[in-house]
């Protein structure tokens, strides 16, 4: 039977620091403030926007939504991101995905400034994550998986690790923070052939797919460790991309879903916050 990594428990550690930051900067006179953008009204995005609401409060962050109708132009939006650029009440800002099919990502991710992109979707950003920049954010779920692994003395040296997802958000960033790590990585897709030979040769499994209950027993070696990103809605209920009930058997370490990555996640948002928040004080004091 696993151990089960407690996301909760990385996340309050985390707390202690981020409120402690959050009150040497309110004492200079900042308040550490998110801004949401979101277009439409989507239930997941709500559900997002809800619980971060909460997190981001009890450690004294403010969050505010901008909230934008699907007709909006590109050129509008770009425009309102501009904005949110030169505000300087506003220190991170996350864009709701997927944006409506009428505005270009590509655009938008250009236009958001790095110093307040605390989900890393820029460019700039995201070239700092594949060449192992550490003065860049780093996307928040990728780097939960990572603190997870830290915060369990899980050692990556040298280990095989099978991350399961491929997507610009998770898979491939943590692909390469873990081979920054030094682990042996294996990337697998939609398209791989054979997803249980490549999965049960890893010591280390990350499941990234948004497949719920891809990752069985079968897929898993005896005692590896399970990571399990997924956060999927199946009948209304919440479950992960590993079949936790069966992989729990076999594994000797496993997140749990809900209560793992998903909250540490947001611990990851409230410290790039609390840094991008320093940052700007820090320049401040130089002019
Ligand atoms: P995505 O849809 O962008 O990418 C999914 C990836 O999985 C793709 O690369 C695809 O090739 C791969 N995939 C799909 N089916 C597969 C299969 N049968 N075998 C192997 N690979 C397969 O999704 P994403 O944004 O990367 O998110 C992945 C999951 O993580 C989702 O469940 C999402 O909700 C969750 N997520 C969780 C957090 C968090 O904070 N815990 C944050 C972001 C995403």
């Amino acid at each position: 039977m696993a151990v089960i990594l407690s996301g909760k428990e990385v996340v309050e550690q985390k707390k202690i620091d981020i409120r402690r930051r959050v009150q040497q900067l309110k004492s200079n006179g900042v308040q550490p403030t998110l801004d949401i953008a979101m277009v439409g009204d989507r239930e997941d995005s709500l559900a997002y926007i809800k619980g971060a609401h909460k997190a981001l409060d009890s450690c004294g962050i403010e969050c505010r939504v901008s909230s934008y109708p699907e007709t909006i132009t590109i050129g509008h939006f770009i425009g309102e991101i501009q904005k949110k650029n030169n505000d300087d009440s506003v220190h991170g800002i996350i864009i709701m995905r997927p944006l409506p099919g009428s505005l270009d990502w590509k655009m938008v991710e250009e236009t958001l400034s790095p110093a307040k992109d605390v989900d890393c979707i820029t460019p700039s950003n995201l070239a700092g994550v594949f060449s192992g920049l550490r003065d860049v954010f780093y996307p928040c779920t990728a780097q939960a998986v990572i603190d997870i692994l830290d915060y369990y003395h899980i050692d990556l040296k040298g280990k095989n690790v099978a991350v399961v997802g491929r997507s610009m958000v998770v898979g491939k960033p943590v692909s390469m923070m873990l081979l920054q790590r030094d682990a042996t990585v294996t990337i697998s897709h939609s398209k791989t052939a054979d997803l249980e030979k490549v999965v049960s040769a890893a010591d280390i499994v990350v499941a990234a797919a948004g497949k719920p209950g891809l990752v069985k027993d079968r897929h898993v070696k005896q005692g590896a460790v399970v990571i399990d990103v997924g956060i999927n809605f199946v009948e209304g209920r919440l479950v992960g991309d590993v079949d936790f009930d069966s992989v729990e058997m076999k594994a000797s370490m496993i997140t749990p879903v809900p209560g793992g990555v998903g909250s540490v996640t947001t611990g990851v948002l409230m410290e790039h916050i609390a840094v991008a928040a320093e940052n700007i004080c820090i320049n401040v004091k130089k002019i």
